[in-house]
């Protein structure tokens, strides 16, 4: 298939309008298969040649103006529409289409639970082709009227209020003018609970078989809804775009969630069927809120081509946590996006994939080019600019510059350019060079502090305390970008026998970086400990003085805010990455602290990358032992200290964490065999499948339990449990099925792909994995030719062999690269994937010295 090239849309954006998409659905033809008619009518600006994108299983007619056109012309998914007149047309396009199973277009899934099936459509980037007709680029905005005929009982939603009139058919209001990726459809008998507020119908939506989920959670679930609603409308002038409010949880999305206008789809694991903490319902109120925001800036608004993406993106990350924070009960935002998202920018920006966030128009030449771009540093690393950028502008500048933005450019599209335009009207600060320096630029500036004592020739600061003492703070930078950071200065607090010591704030002062060159001059005695970016308002990796970094060794969890311990751990973590801080000591700083952290996300945060990156793929075979013993030690303790049920999110991540790094079953077993863990919690499915899938790579259960435990939860998520299951068991039969559902069988849905593939990879288990390393790279490049992007990237990130860390494996990988099948969407996942394995190798080998 052909993919669209800027050029290409460039060119058709200036000889077509397009005014208004007719399209009938017939959702009644089959499980393989279903009908799309589409009349098009549009005005060619001046006479020419275009094309429409139409993907499908047959082409039964198309015609211009009446004219019946020869379907056999279809040129893979490209309609050539030669020697146009200037002047207005209609396009009729009849054709019958596929269903996916891969989330990319009209995805198809049957509930092993109950039999009932449910449809959606998930048509970003370029897949609105796979379910009817279009001109399909950002640019070419149209009303959208869709009519669809469903199974009677079911539920059909679409961007604007759908109405049902009768023998399962249903007309769905035309759409204001919005892009073609942002049409959606969800068909099937729904669990719906509607409300209405601000005048306005708002539903949520879910599969029958999660009803009693969604109906636990769906006064949290619209309070959000309502709380973000009414404060997205105190920031901006424009009201609300759409006829209605929608939000659906389907099933087997690939992304979070996707922003169609007026119909939000959301992955269903967000209705929890098992126990969470309270992170990961703050994670949900993120991703709602993230979602509203692109109601204004992506939908009303639109990037013109997808270079902009980050425009998309980093403004609804940004305004997702600082909205929740302002406005519902998560108020401590910043810390998640510190620890849990920060990091993912960090990584992505010292790849060598890394890219400005807002790159040259010319690096992104084509869709294909563009997919690539949904990466940390589109969502972070942008999110953190325009953090920097609002306390650098004041918000007040900031949200007038936006609404300017919105009032020019609603409904239509805008580019870079516009939005810095449009910022620099509401400000007398230069924003074209910032957007220079921030925007235009890649990698990540690096802060390193170093206190002493002023030089008696030091011209004179502010004044010394009493005792006539003062501490000089120099910055330097490593790196090309401005920074106006707060530093944090603490002292070490008394009275701390109990626990590791406490710090008390002395004060915090903001620093320009770089700045004169003369040190800040402080008074009083240096600090026990000085913090760079404390408030982490700047994205920047930072280097404290030696004696600082001793403090925090010993000291991090007796830091007073959890935003300053997220910034020092951020900073352990890329020090490991980087080699300057031992896997061993990060471990035991984690050992020394986490027992009395309290900000769970912080909890969460810290023990994934001790588990994930640490443990797994940073420590060396002779040095497992000791730090997996640390690690379960640790997790041993929270299990202890939260015994008296005062804190069952902890504790939660304590069980979770300890089942994932199990090295003997006896305890796990009993967990399972009892149903609960000692002192709770009682075991719910997730808990449940958890301690199987380690009982399985131990070698400790086998096919007989696995089936048991299906038929005890035959839902979907228990399908994937018992994938994962089957695919970690150590025996040579197990890998070899699993390698074939994978790479041969081309059957599974993208769900139980990435559950197989979680399954494979399990450290220590190398005697019956080893031979799928070499393997690996030629099943997926043909693999990723064949079942399209979704699944390359479920592949890159799941079935990589990332605990295969030696050089032989890297070099087999960077081999494979050159190979000329590879797929961008693969070849980007990989080569990411190899960096970060060429790092842990890195890490390993500075280890060992
Ligand atoms: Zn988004």
């Amino acid at each position: 298939m052909s993919v669209l090239t800027r050029d290409e849309a460039q060119t058709r954006a200036q000889i077509l309008d397009v005014e208004r998409y007719t399209i009938a659905l017939d959702l009644t033809t089959g499980e393989e298969t279903f009908d799309s008619a589409t009349a098009i009518r549009f005005t060619a600006r001046t006479a020419g040649d275009t094309f429409v994108e139409v993907q499908p299983a047959t082409l039964r007619s198309i015609s211009l103006d009446g004219q019946p056109l020869d379907p056999a012309l279809l040129d893979g998914n490209r309609y050539l529409l030669p020697g146009l007149t200037a002047g207005p047309h209609e396009l009729r396009v009849d054709a019958a289409m596929h269903y996916s199973r891969t989330g990319e277009g009209m995805h198809r899934f049957t509930d092993p639970t109950d039999g009932e099936t449910y449809l959606y459509t998930q048509l970003f980037m370029d897949d609105i082709q796979r379910v009817f007709a279009a001109f399909d680029q950002p640019d070419l905005k149209s009303v959208f009227a869709i009519d669809v005929t469903a199974p009677e009982g079911w539920t059909v939603l679409g961007n604007g209020v759908a109405e049902h009139t009768g023998q399962g058919r249903w007309t769905i209001a035309p759409t204001p003018l919005i892009s073609t990726y942002l049409v959606a459809i969800a068909a099937g008998p729904w669990h719906s609970i509607t409300t209405e507020h601000a005048g306005l119908p708002f539903g949520i939506h879910c599969r029958r078989s999660l009803a009693p989920y969604l109906d636990a959670d769906a006064d949290e679930i619209l309070d959000i809804t309502r709380a973000c609603y009414d404060r997205y409308h105190e920031k901006f002038d424009e009201p609300y775009p759409f006829d209605s409010y929608d939000q659906a949880f389907v099933p087997e999305f690939n992304a979070g969630a996707m922003e169609n206008p007026g119909l939000v789809t959301f992955r269903d694991e967000f209705v929890y069927r098992s126990a969470v903490t309270d992170t990961e319902r703050q994670t949900r109120a993120m991703v709602i809120a993230h979602e509203m925001a692109h109601m204004w800036f992506g939908d009303l608004v639109t990037l013109a081509w997808w270079d902009d993406i980050w425009l998309n993106e980093s403004f609804a990350e940004y305004m997702g946590y600082q909205t929740l924070t302002e406005a519902t009960r998560f108020t401590d935002t910043w810390v998640d996006f510190g620890v849990a998202r920060k990091g993912w920018g960090y990584d992505a920006d010292q790849r060598p994939s890394t890219h400005p966030v807002a790159p040259d128009p010319d690096a992104v030449p084509d869709t294909a080019s563009a997919l690539l771009n949904f990466d940390g540093i589109s969502y972070a690393k942008g999110a953190s600019a325009l953090r920097q950028l609002v306390a650098w502008l004041g918000e007040k500048d900031f949200l007038a510059g936006i609404n300017a933005h919105f009032a020019r450019h609603k409904f239509a599209n805008a580019t870079l350019a516009d939005f810095i335009d449009n910022l620099a009207s509401a400000t007398d600060r230069d924003v074209h060079a910032w957007a220079g320096q921030w925007l235009r630029t890649t990698g990540i500036d690096t802060l390193t502090a170093e206190t002493g004592t002023p030089a008696p020739t030091e011209p004179s600061g502010p004044p010394a305390n009493g005792n006539g003492q003062s501490w000089a703070l120099t910055v330097t930078r490593d790196g090309s970008r401005p920074h106006r950071i707060t530093v944090g200065a603490y002292d070490h607090a008394l009275g701390t026998q109990a626990r590791p010591g406490r710090l008390a704030l002395r004060d915090r002062f903001e620093i320009d970086v770089p700045g004169d060159g003369t040190p800040t001059i402080r008074p009083g005695r240096r600090p026990a400990l000085v913090v760079l970016n404390d408030g982490d308002l700047t994205y920047a990796k930072i280097r404290l003085d030696t004696a600082s970094w001793d403090t925090v060794l010993t000291s991090l969890s007796g830091i007073p805010d959890a935003l300053t311990r997220a910034v020092l751990w951020n900073t352990a973590r890329d020090m490991v990455r980087d080699g300057d801080l031992a896997p061993a000591t990060y471990l035991a700083t984690a050992r020394t602290h986490l027992p009395y952290e309290t900000d769970l996300a912080l909890v969460q945060g810290v023990l994934s990358f001790a588990a994930g990156q640490v443990v797994d793929r940073c420590t060396i075979p002779e040095d497992l032992p000791a730090a997996r013993a640390t690690l379960t030690d640790l997790c041993r303790d929270l299990i202890r200290r939260t015994e008296d049920g005062s804190q069952p999110g902890l504790r939660l991540i304590a069980v979770r964490h300890f089942i994932d790094a199990a090295t003997q079953p006896d305890t796990l077993r009993s967990w399972l065999d009892e149903g609960t863990v000692h002192g709770g919690p009682e075991l719910d499915p997730e808990l449940r499948w958890r301690i199987l899938t380690r009982l399985a790579v131990l070698g400790a259960t086998d096919e007989a339990a696995i089936a048991t435990e299906l038929a005890a939860d035959p839902s979907a998520t228990g399908r994937e449990g018992a994938a994962r299951c089957r695919a970690a068991l150590p025996t040579p039969e197990a890998k070899a099925a699993a390698w074939d559902a994978l790479f041969t069988d081309d059957t599974l849905s993208n769900y139980l792909f990435t559950a197989t593939a979680q399954g494979f990879w399990q450290p220590g288990q190398e005697d019956v994995t080893g031979d799928y390393v070499s393997r690996f790279y030629p099943d997926a490049i043909a693999l990723a030719a064949r079942r399209g992007p979704a699944i390359a990237e479920a592949a890159g990130r799941y079935a990589f062999p990332a605990y295969a860390v030696d050089p032989e494996s890297l070099g087999t990988g960077l081999r494979a690269l050159e190979d000329p099948d590879l797929t961008p969407a693969l070849r980007r996942k990989l080569v990411d994937q190899l960096d970060d394995l060429r790092r842990a190798l890195a890490v390993r080998t500075s280890a060992t010295g």
